[in-house]
């Protein structure tokens, strides 16, 4: 007998197979816009000088390889809080708030997940319509009970009112999954008068937010897109912040990230982290070291500091850049005004309100790769190639 006989394959992750789609397309005007990683103008994702610096300082100083803690490395939880938290925040001061080292962001949703699921039954997770795909399947994995809100409209366009409308029905207590900036797949960002709107909601509904962090330093600086995180850590007792270094640090695959919770006061907190604790042991025991080492590194040392931000900040006005340029490359086809919203969103991502056919041809006739939602990754593309991309789209639109 078979034990894995009924078993029955699922299908991939559709932007992998995209992926793989463009890597055999040999029209040399390929454009890739699929891929959620950051790009330069060569089309690489490149390693930060920064953490190339802190790696080769890590190798001399290494001294050991056993297990770090449960909650990972405790430099590197106290500068990242300090980064997501404000340096002066009082929640660190007051040790109301801690960090837990996870495997990327993934690893923090996923505590987050089981912390809900162990710690507060009976809590479904309320996330936006559309979100980043990964956390439908993520919280249903982790057995919470996953609703939606709405947040774009039919018109391609943010519906903040729907949005807040849709919270003020949500059961009291339930979570609320929000992306602090840089909304994947959209692109499309809460204004600060959008976010104390729901803040108010939180509050009233008696809510639990759960706040993505993926793209701190994409939107609009590291201080600004830390907006929303800190004022709502500063409004309500209780959060709980998922932060990702894959994206600002370029560490993807180093898996480094943390889950930061903050609590009524310290003794809570250490309740709190003890269960986290125990659920990461009995899903990864304890998490990988390196990157957490490479991001405390930098983050302790004003001159690495220094460098990272301003790389950083690059990355980001290159997006912010491609972003305008595709708009004003649109222009001539009579098309900035309908696109308009490409400049507007904030991040890598933008939907750009173009149908599953037209992304189809896109991809057909021009290879160009785009996710169907309309999803593009702004930063596939480069200076050089927006005319190029902006005909394609006027043809598909025409
Ligand atoms: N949240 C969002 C919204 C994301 O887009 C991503 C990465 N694509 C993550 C979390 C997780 O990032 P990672 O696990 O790679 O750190």
């Amino acid at each position: 007998m078979s034990h894995f006989a009924s078993l029955v394959r699922v299908p991939g992750d559709p932007i992998l197979s995209l992926m793989e789609a463009y890597r055999q397309d040999r029209n040399a005007a390929k454009l890739d816009l699929g891929v959620g990683v950051y790009k330069d103008a060569q089309g690489l994702t490149p390693i930060p000088h920064a953490v190339k610096l802190a790696e080769q300082r890590l190798l001399d100083s290494e001294l050991t390889k056993t297990y770090v803690g449960g909650h990972g490395d405790a430099a590197f939880g106290e500068r990242l809080s300090q980064l997501v938290l404000g340096a002066n925040s009082p929640l660190l001061t007051e040790q109301r708030a801690g960090a837990t080292q996870t495997p990327g962001g993934t690893g923090a949703l996923r505590l987050a997940g089981d912390f809900i699921r162990h710690c507060l039954p009976g809590r479904g997770i309320w996330l936006s319509a559309p979100t980043w795909p990964i956390h439908e399947t993520l919280f249903a994995e982790a057995g919470l009970k996953v609703g939606h809100y709405p947040y774009v409209g039919a018109d391609n366009r943010l519906d903040v009112e729907a949005m807040i409308a849709a919270l003020a029905h949500l059961p009291k207590g339930d979570v609320v999954l929000l992306h602090a900036c840089c909304h994947n797949p959209t692109g499309f960002d809460l204004s600060p008068r959008d976010f104390k709107r729901v803040l108010e909601v939180v509050k009233a509904r008696e809510l639990l937010p759960l706040i993505d962090f993926a793209y701190q330093g994409f939107g609009d600086g590291l201080e600004q897109d830390a907006w929303a995180v800190r004022l709502f850590a500063a409004e309500l007792p209780e959060l709980l912040i998922t932060s990702s270094c894959s994206k600002n640090f370029g560490l993807y695959r180093e898996r480094t990230g943390a889950l930061i919770v903050c609590a009524g006061d310290a003794d809570k907190l250490v309740d709190i982290r003890s269960q986290l604790a125990y659920l990461a042991r009995n899903q990864w025991s304890t998490p990988p070291a390196h990157g957490a080492a490479v991001v405390a590194e930098i983050l302790g040392d004003a001159e690495l500091r220094k460098l990272w931000q301003d790389e950083l900040e690059s990355m980001r006005l290159r997006v912010a850049s491609l972003r305008r340029g595709l708009v004003e490359a649109l222009a001539p086809h009579g098309l900035s005004e309908r696109f308009a919203h490409i400049a507007e969103q904030r991040g890598m991502f933008s939907y750009t309100g173009l149908t599953p056919v037209q992304v189809q041809r896109l991809r057909e006739e021009f290879s160009v790769y785009m996710v169907g939602s309309g999803r593009a990754n702004v930063a596939g593309l480069d200076a050089t190639r927006l005319e190029q991309l902006a005909a394609a789209i006027a043809r598909v639109c025409g």
